[in-house]
Formats: C-alpha cells, sequence, structure tokens
C-alpha cells in the first residue's frame, strides 16, 4: 500500500492556478499541477498511490470554508457514496481564526469525519508553543487524531516559527501528542535529531526533504539514508507536497535508494496506514 501523507488539493482549475501561480511570482517556486482532486487522482493512478492526506490550511479568513470543503468531499451522504474516499482529511485552525473557537471547529468537523489537523506555524503565523493552543493540542490527544505541522524553513526564508525546538514545550506538556512534522524539520537537521531522540512519539515526513526536485532543504542520497536510519524508517511517512511535486517520481526516489525493501516499504505506506489506522 502507498500512501501519500501531504497533498495539498484546489477545489477548482481556477483556484489551484491562482495559489500556484502567487506562490511562484512571489517566491520563485514552480509547480507541477492546479492540483485538483481530479487531477490528483489521476497521478494516483499512474504512480499506484492507494490513499492521500489532504493537509488544509487557509488563512483565517478562508478557513471555515476550506475546512467544510475537505470534509465535504470525503464524506458520504445518506444515500450517495464519497465523492472522493480516498482522501483523508486534515482540517485546520488557528488562535485567531475567526467566527467558531479552534475546539468549537474541532468539534464541528470530527462529526463531519475530520481524521486529523494540518498547521503551518509560519503562514498562519503563530508558534506551536503559543498556549492559546493548548485546548487544541489536549483536544487532539483526547480523540487520539494526529497533527501535521510544517517544520523548518519555509519558502521566504525569512521566519524562525517552523524551527522543530518550537515543539519541545508542547511535547512536554503533551507526550501523547501524535505529531507528524513536515519535510523532516527542512533544513533544521540537528533539530529534528534531536526532537527524534528524545519524543519518541513524534513522526516526520519527506516532503520536499527527500524527493526528486532540487530545493535548496532537498537533501542528496547520502544524506537522506543517513537520516532516515538516525531517526528509524518506522517513524517516516512519504509525502509528496503535490501540487508542487510530481508524487510518482517522489516515490521512484525512495525506492531508488539503498536502504532496505522492509525500509521503503514502512516509509510508503505502512507507517501511514498504522499512523491512520488504514486498511
Ligand atoms: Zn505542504
Amino acid at each position: 500500500m502507498i500512501i501519500d501523507a501531504h497533498v495539498h488539493l484546489h477545489p477548482t482549475e481556477e483556484v489551484g492556478k491562482m495559489v500556484v501561480e502567487m506562490i511562484k511570482e512571489e517566491y520563485g517556486v514552480d509547480y507541477y499541477s492546479y492540483g485538483t482532486p481530479d487531477d490528483y487522482l489521476n497521478d494516483m493512478k499512474n504512480a499506484g498511490i492507494d490513499k492521500a492526506v489532504m493537509v488544509s490550511f487557509a488563512p483565517d479568513n478562508q478557513l471555515k470554508n476550506n475546512n467544510f470543503w475537505t470534509v465535504a468531499i470525503t464524506r458520504s451522504g445518506k444515500n450517495r457514496p464519497a465523492k472522493y474516499p480516498m482522501f483523508i482529511p486534515f482540517i485546520s485552525v488557528s488562535p485567531t481564526m475567526n467566527g467558531r473557537t479552534p475546539v468549537e471547529e474541532l468539534e464541528h468537523k470530527y462529526n463531519w469525519g475530520m481524521k486529523g489537523l494540518k498547521i503551518h506555524p509560519i503562514a498562519q503565523n503563530f508558534s506551536p508553543d503559543d498556549e492559546r493552543m493548548w485546548p487544541v493540542y489536549d483536544w487532539m490527544v483526547k480523540h487520539d487524531l494526529p497533527i501535521t505541522a510544517h517544520s523548518g524553513m519555509n519558502i521566504d526564508n525569512k521566519s524562525d516559527l517552523g524551527e522543530p525546538n518550537r515543539w519541545i514545550k508542547v511535547l512536554e506538556s503533551f507526550p501523547d501528542l501524535k505529531l507528524i512534522l513536515a519535510h523532516l524539520g527542512n533544513g533544521f537537521w540537528d533539530q529534528t535529531v534531536e526532537i527524534a531522540d528524545k519524543y519518541p512519539n513524534v513522526m516526520f515526513d519527506t516532503a520536499i526533504a527527500i524527493s526528486h526536485i532540487d530545493s535548496p532543504t532537498t537533501l542528496d542520497d547520502e544524506e537522506s539514508i543517513d537520516l532516515i536510519k538516525t531517526i528509524g524508517s518506522h517513524r517516516i511517512l512519504f509525502g509528496s507536497d503535490y501540487p508542487w511535486v510530481n508524487p510518482g517520481k517522489d516515490i521512484m526516489k525512495i525506492k531508488s535508494l539503498e536502504i532496505s525493501i522492509d525500509d521503503k516499504k514502512k516509509i510508503l505506506g505502512e507507517n501511514a496506514a498504522r499512523l491512520f489506522d488504514l486498511k
């Protein structure tokens, strides 16, 4: 089973085009697709991906709509099957969001079938150890659901809110929190290893860090293998960061590394299946 643990989807081609073009213009980051659900479905077929985690987040004023869309397309109705049952919906909250409080939003979307939370401390402009987030972490632990958090450098390279060490206070207070640090710490490899060492529950995803693309924070093969061996293959999830990255090519990249077949199976799907309780 192959599971892509890090996918961004856009409701329409127009919205997707706007988002990826805006980021390309502002930061010079190239993209692979506009990222509609049907675009990604096509990639799933071509690359043999069975399930994918939608790590949706948006600015405060669009958060509620974005969350609603995320759960709506993955939920079955009374008399109809879900449109996209292969997607695992993660929603997002922030301490400054409009309307509902973060916990109210979690409760509401839990009833709609959300399976986890995505936060992007840099884009959403708060530190993971901001105590306004404590009720959120408490809620996630009680419901035994995971949080995927952007970690490491962001495209603008300016903020330190993504540094893995920003999670230390949280992990000390919530040792049972199921945390997935995206991008393996994206450039802050020393902090990644330290967190992995101290907090055995923390997981990591490969997005951008172990990839066929060539970003400033992409590891070479030797570094990738070294980091996998240091942290342990049982704690790393394949994630593509689609639509910026072609997931099929990242799978080929992981398959090409000189690690055991067992390690590859864990990274490409087994760890995610266990963590997200998928069959
Ligand atoms: Zn991402």
